[in-house]
């Protein structure tokens, strides 16, 4: 995979429509018709390549956009779903069942901590939460009953990186999959070149990147992947977390511009990152050298598409997080809103918003404060004006 450029790999997919259209034809149905009874039997067993039998199972929009995930991350095949916990859940249901354990990272999105802690264990399965950027606690972590070693690749929302290579070392030796959720990340990394197993994203954020879809992701190998479509065992199946053909022809033209709107998130996101530590706010963003694993994510992203468009700063508390967020909106530099991957600048206080989920105590053991701001920088045209009103704002609201 040595020269794997992931956008690349997209662009060279051509599709075209029915009638020679420019885009590839969205099939507007839910069931497909056979011309002989013997070729649906055949459809069920799973023996009959390109036929197609109800939506649910697979629609053609949704496999031009999974053949273009799948390029993208470098697995064999992928498979799109409703959501991003729509990919997440059916994925480790399909990896764990009774008695089986998980090791993941405790800084996760806060939905995927709560499916892991409440929900998992009605179905036995149980979830050790540690700190992932320490390989010796993970290892400790791995008891005979763990099945799967959970991350992402720069976690929600404290920004901290999972050293892949070195949890994928892990896996082997201990016979588990390196599940990576690669959300903040599209193009910058390919967590296979470091060993993963399956790669999820929630194609809600970057990928789509118009926040006017939920969406998610799965990719992985064309084993794993029909595992999960088995008409009789299939997490994704039977769960149905099935994404509209719609909404995946819609995905798959944003995807298109993938590359030039992660490019300008990230220039974006380091000029405003190295302004903010300037300024003397504690500001954590992985392209700055004062990142504890800077040097370490350097190394593994795809230099051209940069340390990525989140930041976090803190504003000292709650109170002046929220008086700075409600000025910045005021003043129509990006919106007081939860998700990421928009034009916009979005700004939200994850402790009260996205990681609520995570207990009070929990939070403060992984330094989630409560004037913490997590910021996902938008394509803004000139990111010096953006920075000069945005000290402005801070000036105003006593944050400096
Ligand atoms: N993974 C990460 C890193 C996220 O930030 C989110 C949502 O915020 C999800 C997964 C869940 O995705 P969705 O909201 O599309 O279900």
């Amino acid at each position: 995979m040595s020269n794997f450029n992931p956008a690349d790999n997209i662009q060279d997919l051509q599709y075209f429509g029915e009638f020679g259209g420019v885009n590839p034809s969205i099939s507007d149905s839910s069931t497909y018709t056979f011309l002989s009874a013997k070729t649906m039997f055949d459809t069920f067993e799973g023996n009959a390549e390109g036929c197609y039998l109800y939506s649910r199972h697979s629609s053609p929009s949704n496999l031009y956009l999974d053949r273009a995930l799948a390029a993208m991350e470098g697995t064999e095949t992928a498979n799109v779903a409703a959501s991003g916990m729509g990919a997440i859940t059916p994925t480790l249901l399909q990896l764990c069942g009774n008695g089986d354990h998980i090791v993941s990272s405790r800084t996760i999105y806060g939905g995927t901590y709560a499916f892991l802690k409440n929900l998992a264990p009605r179905f036995g399965v149980k979830t050790a939460f540690v700190d992932i950027t320490k390989l010796d606690v993970v290892e400790a972590a791995i008891t005979p009953e763990t099945k799967v070693l959970y991350c992402e690749t720069v976690s929600n929302p404290l920004l901290e990186v999972a050293d892949l290579a070195g949890l994928s070392k892990i896996a082997r030796k201990h016979n588990l999959k390196l599940v990576v959720d690669n959300t903040f990340s599209p193009l910058s990394v390919t967590p296979v070149q470091f060993g993963a197993d399956i790669v999820i994203h929630s194609l809600t954020k970057y990928i789509n990147g118009s926040s006017d879809t939920v969406g998610g992701v799965v990719c992985a190998s064309q084993e794993f992947i029909n595992d999960l479509k088995n008409v009789n065992s299939g997490a994704s199946m039977l769960l149905g977390p099935t994404m509209d053909s719609m909404r995946s022809a819609s995905v798959m033209k944003n995807l298109r511009t993938l590359h030039l709107r992660m490019k300008q998130h990230s220039f974006n996101a380091q000029y405003l990152a190295e302004k903010f530590e300037g300024l003397g706010l504690k500001t954590v963003y992985p392209g700055l050298k004062s990142h504890p694993s800077h040097e370490l994510y350097k190394g593994m992203i795809n230099p051209e598409y940069g340390f990525g468009g989140m930041m976090t700063i803190d504003a000292g508390s709650l109170e002046k997080a929220n008086a700075l967020m409600e000025l910045m909106q005021e003043r129509n530099l990006g919106y007081l809103a939860v998700s990421l991957g928009f034009y916009k600048t979005l700004f939200s206080a994850p402790g009260s918003s996205t990681s609520s989920e995570i207990p009070m105590k929990e939070q403060k053991e992984m330094g989630l404060t409560d004037g913490l701001i997590r910021f996902s920088i938008g394509l803004d045209n000139d990111i010096k004006r953006t920075f000069e009103m945005m000290h402005q704002c801070m000036k105003d609201v006593s944050v400096l």
